[in-house]
């Protein structure tokens, strides 16, 4: 474990050392045509594949297959998935048939509890074991969170009930849906224990969930190393265009690398910190990540979420480091 930590701290330090190719990879805004909805606005990436964004929470993908429909997420509230559906009717009258969750969190999970029998919610073996038996509501992130969101959110949560998955898998599961293939694929542990990517491999599409954004993901249930490995092979997929849980599409696979620049070089600095003794609070303040700042331009100033060094130092204790 420790030559493994030891390995990683100097691939960056060689990387650092030769300076990394400067190529700013930046999630760069793509335009595709639209139908605005009451609540969601849907971005048509291809024939029958919306994102759906402006609703609470997760961003959402739609998928129209030639008898039914898959929803990818379900966002923050049952009212806000309410809304959801609403608006989906805009596009199609075919039934939904399929929810998929791409991981546990709250804000992808939490519309779950509205579907009826004839709707199969799908998930990582792990979605299911975090929400039927994780006690989500008394853990972060859904702890935080209900500090941050605004009252009528708040209010719309009285009616929550976590509604775990009706139907799991673990590596792979491949859904025909008439003529368009739909995949589901785990990678590993990563941004949770169990996320998953849709695949399209005609349309060459990928809905990533947190996996892999347009911005920094919370780190607060990471896996840190199996999170670059995963994304290494979410990179093998053949797709073009990606579909994140938050943020907006985005184009080819320059910003995964530098999404795993970032993770590899969060893991070699938080770990010198706790070496030298620095709490996680402190190393929440002091780590300068802004050298990432051309490829995620949310990072304005030193420091990262708390969650996420408490989390990292946990890890670093798991894996023998530190
Ligand atoms: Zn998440």
């Amino acid at each position: 474990m420790k030559l493994r930590m030891f390995a990683l701290g100097l691939g960056f330090a060689l990387t650092a050392a030769f300076g990394a190719q400067a190529q700013p990879s930046s999630a760069k805004p793509m335009t595709f045509p639209v139908v605005q909805g009451k609540t969601y606005k849907f971005e048509k990436v291809a024939d029958g594949v919306y994102y759906a964004t402006g609703g609470v929470g997760s961003n959402n993908v739609v998928i129209v297959n030639d008898n039914d429909v898959m929803l990818v997420d379900t966002g923050t509230t049952p009212a806000n998935a309410r809304n959801f559906v609403a608006d989906v009717k805009m596009l199609t009258n075919k039934p939904i048939k399929y929810v998929v969750n791409t991981h546990w969190h709250y804000d992808h999970t939490d519309g779950n509890q509205i579907f009826g029998a004839d709707v199969q919610i799908i998930a990582h073996d792990f979605v299911k074991e975090m929400i039927s038996k994780g006690d989500v509501l008394t853990k972060e992130p859904y702890k935080t969170s209900i500090t941050t969101l605004p009252p009528a959110v708040l209010a719309d949560l009285k009616e929550l009930k976590p509604t775990p998955p009706t139907r799991t898998y673990k590596d792979k599961l491949v859904i025909q849906a008439g003529s368009r293939e739909i995949q589901l694929l785990n990678f590993g542990r990563g941004h949770t224990g169990g996320d998953t990517v849709v695949f399209l491999p005609k349309e060459k599409i990928v809905a990533s969930g947190d996996l892999m954004e347009s911005r920094l993901a919370y780190m607060g249930d990471a896996y840190f190393d199996e999170w670059v490995e995963a994304l290494e092979k979410l990179k093998k997929l053949d797709f073009t265009v990606d579909l994140p849980g938050h943020g907006i599409p985005f184009a080819g696979k320059g910003l995964i690398t530098a999404y795993q620049d970032y993770l590899n070089d969060l893991i070699v600095k938080g770990n010198e910190l706790k070496r030298s003794g620095v709490t996680p609070e402190d190393a929440a303040k002091r780590i300068d990540m802004t050298s990432h700042a051309k490829d995620f331009p949310q990072i304005t100033g030193p420091g990262v979420d708390v969650r996420g060094t408490r989390r990292l130092y946990a890890w670093l204790d798991e894996r023998g480091g530190g």
